[in-house]
């Protein structure tokens, strides 16, 4: 396992690949010091004893003990470490903790590879090079992000019906040692931080798409690969330091004509196996919310119930009520995320064919729960702003900058009128406020409600997923045997 200064040590020692603001960054530059804090701390976390059972896991590959976000799931008990994992970090920064994509990625291709390396046709031995990627991640403690999200140009038009064929990444061309590949993900989450990229499809595919049906691993400054990357920071602090300073970024992915070898390669035209991926790393993916969005409502909780407090209506029925809709909603997220951990299995969802064994014998969170939880709770983001706006007041939207909470012209009359309980210190009211005013008004905090929305993909692909999968003809039945009618099979 590595620390996070040697994490560090390794991104500076990568090719400049990354643009902001019209100009080509290194990835140590001043605005991506936020998130390298909160990936950070996915290192030092791991090393502690008393989060060992938690933040580490065994190689099922090589028997070592490994940072448990490089973790390949063997049974139910991985899928709730790594739900409660997810929860125990975000706490530590009030937010994202950042390294789940890359352990949905990696556990999506594990048993993807495993079922296309079967296939007749297959190009290369995709699970074979995958393990020997995998080795790699685990032993050297890689970062890995998860490039999904195609650009999809026109909405309602296919992949391969677009009016430009690159709106979906694509190999170009097939070469004796490796693929070309085209096209652009984008929104990639920590991709300006991540050692490693790994891309999977997007959607269900037909079967002449088998250009769109690729998945692979390349280093984050590839060649070939250009970042186009957007910074997520609240406002610089002099006077009043945070607890914790975060941000986050996330990337334009551009694949210009961009050779990937074969032993990189994991999926290459088998389109039923493309559409799986793509199924499975929004699985995994929306399960890991299960652990993220309880864990954020903490922080909403806690941020409503001391705005609550310094307000002096904390009492309030109207208040209860709103405490109680925030916690409600956080813990049926974990509960629905819990039991989708509980009956995890190694099989899949495959339309027509329905819940089949998939993969190595790796485990699947069960996709009901994991999409139900995953849907309810991120739905509700809006709501929650929506209740600490409610109980904040207009404050937050006006609150003073630093520099007058501290001119002494300004200070003493500030703090006078800023204050509302006599009981709380004003410096303690002004720290809840700047942070507050992160959370819930900043730059950062637009992007990260959006990200909470359609992160792990947009509600209804989550509809579409329980609706699909769910046995909704046993509930007619249900209704049928109730009132009297004949049950299907009769009619
Ligand atoms: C902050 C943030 C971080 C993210 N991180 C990652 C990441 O790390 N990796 C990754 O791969 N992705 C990431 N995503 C992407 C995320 O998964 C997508 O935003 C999500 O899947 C929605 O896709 P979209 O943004 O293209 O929206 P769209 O799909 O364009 O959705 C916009 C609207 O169009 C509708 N729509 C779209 N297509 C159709 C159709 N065919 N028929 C009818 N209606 C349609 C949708 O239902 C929705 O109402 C991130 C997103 C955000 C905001």
């Amino acid at each position: 396992m590595r620390t996070k200064e040697q994490y560090i040590e390794r991104l500076g020692k990568m090719r400049k690949n990354i643009y902001s603001g019209g100009e080509k960054i290194d990835r140590l530059d001043e605005r991506q010091q936020g998130a390298l804090n909160v990936m950070g701390l996915t290192f030092d976390a791991a090393w502690e004893p008393a989060n060992k059972d938690l933040c580490t896991a065994v190689s099922h590959l090589s028997g070592e003990t490994i940072n448990r976000f490089n973790h390949i799931h063997q049974d139910a008990k991985d899928l709730h470490k790594k739900q409660d994992m997810t929860r125990f970090m975000c706490n530590k920064v009030g937010q994202c903790i950042q390294r789940c994509m890359g352990i949905d990625a990696a556990n999506a291709i594990h048993a993807v590879s495993y079922e296309a390396q079967k296939s007749a046709a297959a190009k290369t031995a995709y699970h074979d090079n995958w393990l020997s990627w995998l080795a790699r991640f685990q032993k050297e403690d890689l970062v890995g992000c998860c490039a999904q999200t195609d650009v999809k140009g026109e909405r309602l038009k296919r992949p391969s019906e677009q009016t430009d064929p690159d709106m979906y990444v694509r190999v170009v061309e097939e070469k004796s040692d490796g693929i070309i590949v085209r096209g652009s993900k984008v929104h990639i989450s920590e991709a300006s931080i991540a050692d490693e990229i790994l891309v999977v499809p997007t959607r269900a595919l037909k079967q002449n798409e088998t250009a769109y049906a690729v998945s692979f691993a390349v280093p984050g400054d590839y060649d070939g690969v250009k970042q186009v990357v957007h910074f997520h920071n609240p406002r610089k602090r002099e006077h009043f330091p945070r607890g914790f300073e975060y941000g986050y970024t996330d990337s334009y992915v551009i694949f210009e004509d961009c050779f990937v070898p074969w032993e990189r390669v994991f999926l290459c035209g088998e389109t039923q196996h493309g559409g799986v991926a793509a199924l499975l790393f929004a699985l995994f993916h929306r399960h890991s919310y299960s652990g993220c969005k309880p864990a954020m409502l903490d922080f909403v909780i806690g941020l409503a119930a001391l705005a609550a407090e310094i307000n002096g209506i904390e009492k309030t029925p109207h208040v209860r009520e709103m405490l109680a809709k925030l916690i409600m909603t956080g813990e049926l997220g974990y509960s629905a995320g819990y039991t989708a951990s509980a009956l995890g299995k190694a099989e899949v969802y495959i339309p027509g064919l329905g819940f089949i064994p998939y993969g190595p014998g790796s485990f699947i969170p069960n996709s009901i729960y994991a999409n139900v939880g995953r849907c309810l709770s991120g739905e509700a983001v809006f709501h929650e702003h929506e209740i600490l706006c409610n109980i904040a007041g207009g404050l937050p939207a006006t609150f003073p900058y630093e520099k007058d909470l501290i001119n002494p012209e300004t200070k003493v009359l500030l703090e006078k009128y800023i204050r509302r309980n006599p009981k709380i210190a004003i410096e303690e009211q002004i720290k809840f406020w700047l942070g507050f005013t992160d959370f819930a008004l900043s730059g950062s905090s637009g992007s990260s409600i959006y990200g909470a929305y359609h992160g792990g993909g947009s509600p209804i692909m989550e509809q579409i997923a329980i609706t699909s999968q769910y046995d909704i003809e046993s509930k007619k039945e249900i209704v049928r045997k109730l009132a009297g009618m004949n049950p299907a099979s009769g009619r």
